[in-house]
């Protein structure tokens, strides 16, 4: 099975067919958080897109190599224009919580010195790392293994100073009068290739500031940053072009090129990065090695909205899973949740959404446990799930099509809850059903996730025995042990109702 996958580049569906000649190893830079706050899930609804197609990969037989950058430093607060200009997102930071201590509203654990950004950066990298393994992200994995696998810009500083001397030696960049590095959008005929926009067309003020001074010394509206001397940052390494700070585009194709290779396979980052980061990036990328690609496949998730507008820090309409959790969700069901809408369509984020994404895996868990306990009765060859893992493979094929999957798996789970057990014809045992179940999940990854995060750590199971205990009580008239069941299972967190059609439950979320 080949996967075919939306390339942001070619604006094409490709089949993906990656660099190394064995046609077996596949390298992927995801462009991950910069760590100023908790991340919201939002960015989680990028990073697990990539995750996905990670693990879709890993399904397939390729061996993925996996580089998230964690942004702490260089981050500007106007980098959706070109220019870079505002303030660094990590100073911006170390005041607010500096603020938020005189106020007594300091996170737990936060460094509140408005001169350390370092400390800022330290604590919300760990949140970031925290929250991750929590939502089943493989790359945190790997970098407890080889933390290079998740690098940090500061890292990186001489191999930024190295880039950005080829890109003067080449006449790709130049010092401008205001002794600031810029890029020569206009030495690069490719620019724009990847987003659409044109020299000619671009205005870097557009949707943003305009630094009429920066302007002025730049050879084109469109140049960008890639070092700026500042004395005054908190954050400066000396250069040959002062003590400063490099471009926030300019660590990504660094840290890509230094820990992957020149060319890569794939590139991964929420819609936003489109412009101008990853447009700079392969302009960056492309003149520094003089290869013809950087990156082969650009894979880009939509934005998760609320109430139909993009999920945002600066609009206030966000959750992190922290707030998610406090409110009862759990890390399998807001994995699912963020994962189950095609990454190329806008996701909308609600509580309803995420109480259906509970009960799907309360459905699939309870199907687990009970082939786990069965897996040694006869059935046939090729039971719905075995088939199943087929379809859910080709959708996953077809450009990334989760919800396609799902439905194929969830076809699978219905026939077990008509018949129980599939007739068996005797040649084989429930043990390829399971199988084919728990391969599935190597790409959903939420069976194993409740333990690791949240408060809903829920055995299926136990819930399933008690309402059955409470069935039995009831026909026997002990009203007394069926109430008491009752209350043993709110104390679960869950909650229960008896109507014509049964017993059902459903998982408290306030
Ligand atoms: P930041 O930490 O601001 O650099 O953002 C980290 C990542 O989250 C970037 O790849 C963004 O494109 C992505 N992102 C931000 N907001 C959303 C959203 N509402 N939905 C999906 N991705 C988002
Ligand atoms: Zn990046």
């Amino acid at each position: 099975m080949q996967l075919k996958l939306h390339n942001t580049l070619t604006k094409r569906t490709e089949g993906f067919t990656p660099i190394d000649p064995d046609g077996r190893a596949v390298t992927f830079y995801s462009c991950g958080p910069t760590v100023y706050d908790f991340a919201h899930i939002g960015n989680f609804r990028a990073f697990l897109n990539a995750d996905v197609l990670r693990r879709t990969l890993e399904v397939l037989g390729y061996k993925v190599n996996q580089v998230m950058n964690i942004t702490d430093v260089g981050h500007m607060t106007d980098d959706a224009v070109a220019d870079g200009g505002g303030e660094d997102k990590m100073e911006v930071a170390a005041t607010r919580l500096a603020e938020a201590k005189k106020s007594g509203e300091l996170p737990e654990g936060a460094s509140v010195d408005p001169s350390d950004p370092m400390a800022v950066a330290e604590f919300y990298a760990a949140a970031f790392m925290e929250d991750s393994a929590a939502l089943g992200m493989r790359i945190v994995d790997d970098a407890k293994r080889d933390p290079s696998l998740m690098p940090r810009p500061t890292q990186y500083i001489q191999e930024m100073i190295a880039m950005v001397e080829t890109l003067i030696e080449n006449n790709h960049a130049y010092v401008a009068s205001d002794g600031v590095v810029y890029f020569s959008v206009q030495s690069f005929s490719a620019y724009g290739e990847l987003s659409g926009n044109t020299v000619e067309t671009l205005r870097s003020g557009e949707g943003g500031r305009v630094d009429m001074e920066t302007q002025a010394v730049k050879r084109s509206p469109a140049d960008f940053m890639l070092w700026k001397p500042d004395a005054t940052h908190l954050m400066r390494w000396p250069s040959p072009w002062g003590e400063g700070y490099p471009g926030w585009h300019l660590e990504c194709s660094v840290m890509a090129n230094t820990l992957l290779g020149a060319e890569i396979d794939l590139h991964s980052g929420g819609e936003d990065n489109i412009f101008p980061h990853h447009e700079c990036e392969i302009a960056q990328s492309r003149c520094a090695t003089g290869c013809d690609a950087f990156s082969r496949y650009w894979f880009h998730t939509r934005f998760l909205l609320v109430d139909g507008t993009k999920m945002s820090k600066s609009k206030g309409n966000f959750y992190t899973l922290r707030d998610l959790f406090d409110k009862g969700a759990t890390a399998a069901a807001v994995r699912l949740e963020l994962i189950k809408t095609h990454y190329r369509s806008n996701a909308n984020f609600t509580m309803q959404g995420l109480k259906d994404s509970q009960r799907q895996i309360d459905r699939w868990r309870r199907l687990k446990d009970w082939l786990t306990k069965h897996k040694d009765v006869a059935a046939h060859l090729h039971g719905p799930l075995v088939i199943a893992k087929e379809q859910f493979l080709g959708a996953l094929c077809d450009d990334l099509n989760v919800a396609g999957a799902i439905g194929a798996l969830n076809e699978a789970v219905n026939a077990y809850a008509i018949d129980a057990v599939p007739e068996g014809s005797g040649s084989s045992t429930l043990e390829f059903e399971l199988k084919a179940l728990l391969e599935m999940d190597q790409v959903l990854g939420v069976f194993d996730l409740d333990t690791l995060g949240g408060s809903g750590d829920l055995d299926v199971s136990k819930v399933d025995a008690l309402i059955e205990a409470r069935l039995t009580a009831r026909d026997e008239k002990e009203w007394a042990r069926a109430d008491e069941i009752r209350d043993e299972l709110l104390e679960m967190g869950v909650a229960i109702k008896d109507g014509p059609e049964g017993t059902t439950w459903s998982r408290i979320v306030q």
